[in-house]
């Protein structure tokens, strides 16, 4: 049993409690086994911070943040803060958790359990088994490049200007980040560009393919340009593993890829930093998908999202395969059992709380450890 692994909880918002309370569960039930045991920190972050602080993110919460191995995040935002400025809005908080953590590699699952393989808008035959991780850039590019703005010509009429712009430096880690993720997966890296019309492309193709040849020749490196990975996603996903693309088509094709699993309530994210001398990376896991504050409060969330997150953290942060694996089949085994929450309710199926699907989970943990 490993000890002193540092982790700070953030639920944050709306359903953000109410799904962390089951991964505490989760938590509380391998430190029972004696699996892992952490030392927990939680804080308020978003509105629950707003409203106590007068801050999303106060400056105690990022120390704490940066002193953890890792962070787990719930979701921040809700309508009664939709009038306040935009330097106070709940959402300030991810950005300032990034910026402030010096995080800047995306990762977005896109799996495909069994038993939700009908919930897709795609055929069940093209979707079943898929297992894709698309990492995106996500500090740089033309989010963040300048020169940007509107400027009025002299005929009056106006011009916006965004820039995409990428160093050596800002592909290189992040390509380094798709290379060992596919070490730990299939071991293939598809990196997504379009150097056949842009300059930033080409440098990002010929970093991409330098780094590898001179690090990574074990990970099998494809080129691919944006366009056609889009297609192929929805041609024939199951051909990637490892997508490794920049801050803007990365935004667009995990968007795609996630819903090809057709269900925003089991979908888990992870944002890295780089790894220091003793290989301590800095990281946060959370759900894709936001607060909720249309259900919060009833009961009825879809706490996989959230539970699946903690098992991206076990991997990732903390190189636990084997209990990470363990969260995940359990995840499975209750979904094949055909129980569901409301969101991913299907006919035939039971359908349950956001307390009773933890409860679930913990049987399945219960039985597969026995
Ligand atoms: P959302 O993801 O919160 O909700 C979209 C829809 O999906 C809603 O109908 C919601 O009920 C449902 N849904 C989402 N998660 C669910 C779950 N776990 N179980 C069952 N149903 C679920 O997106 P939104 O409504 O556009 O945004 C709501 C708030 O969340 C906004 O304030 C937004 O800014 C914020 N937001 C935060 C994050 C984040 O914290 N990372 C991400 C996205 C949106």
């Amino acid at each position: 049993m490993s000890a002193n692994k540092k982790l700070l909880i953030l639920p944050g918002d709306g359903i953000g409690p109410e799904i962390m309370r089951e991964v505490r569960r989760v938590i509380d039930w391998m430190d029972r086994r004696g699996l892992v045991h952490f030392d927990l920190q939680e804080d308020l972050v978003g509105g629950a911070s707003l409203d106590v602080h007068g801050v999303p993110l106060t400056d105690a919460c990022l120390a704490r943040a940066r002193a953890a191995d890792a962070v787990l995040f719930g979701a921040v935002g809700g309508p009664q803060y939709a009038s306040f400025g935009f330097d106070k809005r709940p959402e300030l908080a991810i950005l300032g958790l990034r910026a402030g953590l010096g995080l800047f590699a995306n990762l977005r699952p896109a799996q495909v359990f069994d038993a939700l393989a009908a919930a897709s808008t795609l055929k069940p035959e093209i979707v079943r088994g898929l297992d894709i991780m698309i990492v995106r850039e996500s500090t740089g590019g033309i989010y963040f490049g300048q020169p940007r703005g509107i400027e009025t010509l002299p005929d009056g009429t106006q011009r916006g200007i965004n820039t995409e712009v990428y160093t050596t430096a800002e592909i290189t880690r992040v390509a380094r980040v798709a290379f060992e993720m596919a070490r730990q997966r299939q071991g293939r890296v598809t990196s997504v560009e379009k150097s056949n019309v842009m300059e930033s492309g080409l440098l990002w193709r010929q970093t991409v393919q330098a780094l590898h040849d001179a690090e990574y020749a074990d990970v099998a490196l494809t080129h691919m340009y944006a366009d056609n990975c889009a297609m192929q996603l929805v041609r024939a996903p199951r051909q990637f593993d490892v997508i490794l693309t920049s801050n803007l088509f990365g935004d667009l094709l995990s968007d795609l890829a996630s819903m090809l699993t057709g269900s925003l309530g089991m979908l888990a994210s992870a944002t890295l930093g780089a790894a220091d001398a003793a290989g301590r990376r800095p990281a946060l896991y959370e759900p894709i998908h936001g607060s909720a504050p249309d259900i919060a409060g009833r009961g009825i969330a879809n706490p996989l999202a959230q539970i699946l997150s903690f098992a991206m953290l076990l991997r990732y942060s903390f190189a636990l395969e084997k209990e990470a694996a363990l969260v995940e089949r359990a995840v499975a085994a209750t979904l094949s059992a055909g129980l569901r929450t409301a969101d991913i309710m299907a006919p035939g199926c039971t359908q349950l709380g956001t307390t009773a699907m933890g409860d679930a989970v913990l049987r399945e943990l219960d039985k597969l450890a026995a």
